[in-house]
């Protein structure tokens, strides 16, 4: 299950900011995960619950952030949402599009201690 390797990379990354910040527990920790990722928010969570024992962050609640995944249109100078499954065609000017601008985020955007 690649989402364990995923919580730990997360826990291990946040025990650092939170070492960093004088913080030695910590009680919430929010991550921005783009729609293309490709992690499941329900494994990731379970995963979590397993990698924080007996770390600063035992007792934290994992909040995640999903982030809709968007390309970038030449043709119309707009940005569009590619869906799940993504579909890389602009819908409006009916013109392909490969530019994604966000949707494979996989970082931690805030921490609470
Ligand atoms: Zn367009």
């Amino acid at each position: 299950m690649h989402e364990l390797s995923i919580a730990t990379a997360i826990v291990e990354q946040a025990e650092e900011i939170a070492r960093a910040d004088g913080t030695d527990r910590v009680t919430a920790v929010t991550v921005r995960v783009g729609e293309l990722a490709g992690v499941v928010p329900d494994a990731l969570h379970f995963a979590f619950e397993v990698a924080r024992d007996g770390t600063a962050l035992a007792g934290a609640r994992l909040v995640v952030e999903q982030v809709t995944a968007r390309a970038w249109c030449g043709g119309c100078a707009q940005e569009f949402a590619v869906g799940m499954p993504p579909f890389f065609w602009c819908p409006a000017c009916d013109r392909p599009s490969q530019e994604l601008r966000c949707g494979r985020e996989l970082e931690i955007s805030g921490l609470e201690g």
